[in-house]
């Protein structure tokens, strides 16, 4: 009774935000949690159930470019986790990369918006339909982006995955499943029945778990880059230890007033990266890399990346950017080494060992951008030879 009216509420103090997103995105309904990890889990339950899979057979085709998070939740759920190659440019699956995932056991797929990037989806939603599975739109990192057409981004799926989480386009916590369907929209009320999230765990708990997963996530990425250990080693290992982590993912919204404020900002955020988007893409324009740019026509920038033509020497660039005191990462590593390393993504592989992601977030502004700008020349210089 009390988690009724609390998730009752909950959805009244989210009303306006809830107004937006249907209206944007054409969708029946929103279920609010307290992560997009919560969301995927919900999502690939209703997914099995829908093709009518049981658990020992579904599987769900997911990106090879991702955090681990939509696959760990994926096991959760009892769905097995596929990978699609990426296209070497976006870091985003193809129509084709995908296809060729597909077996019978296939009950969705998984279209992540990587860096706030977008495709023209049509294609996929059509061959998915064909197919009788789901899709599924993750746009943790692509809040307010706009497809080609310029539709929302989050209006094609079946289901829609937000993510208000720190790192993401709006910080203030929290994850929603937008569900396009009514027919949907009563089969995930079951499972909200049947299926009732965990109580939730103590905060330093689930603090010190997080901070382990990140060292252990980072660390054996570390020992794949140096190519020190079998990638089948590592998934073994990784696997093993994944049902420690369970309670990191399955959470309710703690906070929905935090989120009604932060959304009247989210126009201002996003232009706000976009610009410092814009400062790096001009700064940048000559270089011994790659810029990704698709930012430009979804309105949405995550992370402003770059792919750098020095793969052998990416830690040691990165490293001493971050010495000069800017925030770069590297560590998107291909997640079929560590879930399905029988599921070969070479093009993924060949990105990793590329990639370069800057901050464009509040934090940062025009000087910042125009220094680290400065610093990744130099560095590459140091480098690129
Ligand atoms: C961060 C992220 C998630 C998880 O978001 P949470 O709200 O932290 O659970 C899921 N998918 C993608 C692509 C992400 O970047």
């Amino acid at each position: 009774m009390s988690t009724l009216l609390q998730k009752a509420e909950t959805s009244e103090i989210l009303q306006p935000v809830e107004a937006d997103l249907l209206r944007e995105s054409g969708g029946a309904a929103i279920e609010w949690y307290g992560r997009a990890a919560t969301a995927l889990y919900r999502a690939y339950c209703v997914a099995r159930k829908s093709v009518g899979a049981t658990a020992e057979e579904a599987e769900v085709i997911l990106p090879s470019i991702s955090c681990a998070t939509p696959a760990n939740t994926a096991l959760l759920a009892g769905v097995t986790p596929r990978f699609a190659d990426v296209d070497p440019n976006t870091g985003m699956p193809t129509l084709q990369s995908i296809q060729e995932r597909w077996t019978p056991q296939t009950c969705a797929v998984v279209f992540i918006h990587l860096f706030g990037q977008t495709a023209d989806l049509r294609p996929l939603a059509e061959w998915c339909r064909s197919k009788n599975i789901l899709l599924i739109e993750d746009l943790a990192q692509a809040l307010g982006g706009r497809l080609p057409n310029d539709a929302a981004a989050g209006s094609v799926g079946d289901m829609s995955v937000y993510s208000f989480n720190p790192t993401k386009i709006l910080e203030c916590g929290g994850g929603a499943l937008l569900i396009r369907s009514p027919k949907l929209v009563a089969v995930s009320a079951e499972f909200a029945e049947l299926d009732p999230l965990p109580p939730e765990i103590d905060e330093s708990r689930s603090r010190a778990l997080g901070l382990s997963y990140r060292n252990l996530h980072h660390s054996l990425v570390g020992l794949l880059r140096a190519r020190a250990v079998d990638e089948v080693e590592v998934s073994r290992a990784f696997l093993k230890l994944q049902p420690a982590f369970r309670a990191l993912y399955l959470h309710r919204m703690k906070d929905p007033a935090a989120l009604v404020g932060a959304w009247a900002q989210l126009q201002q955020v996003l232009e706000h990266r976009f610009r410092n988007a814009q400062r790096y893409d001009e700064a940048l324009a000559e270089g011994p890399w790659h810029r990704i740019g698709q930012w430009k026509q979804s309105g949405v920038c995550w992370r402003y990346s770059l792919l750098v033509n020095f793969p052998e020497r990416l830690v040691d660039f990165s490293e001493a950017v971050r010495r000069d005191g800017f925030h770069v990462s590297n560590l998107y590593w291909p997640v079929n080494d560590f879930f399905r390393p029988s599921d070969p993504c070479p093009n993924a592989t060949q990105f990793a060992r590329r990639i370069v992601n800057l901050w464009v977030d509040q934090t940062v502004g025009e000087q910042w951008v125009g220094q680290c700008a400065e610093s990744l020349f130099k560095n590459a210089s140091r480098f690129s030879a």
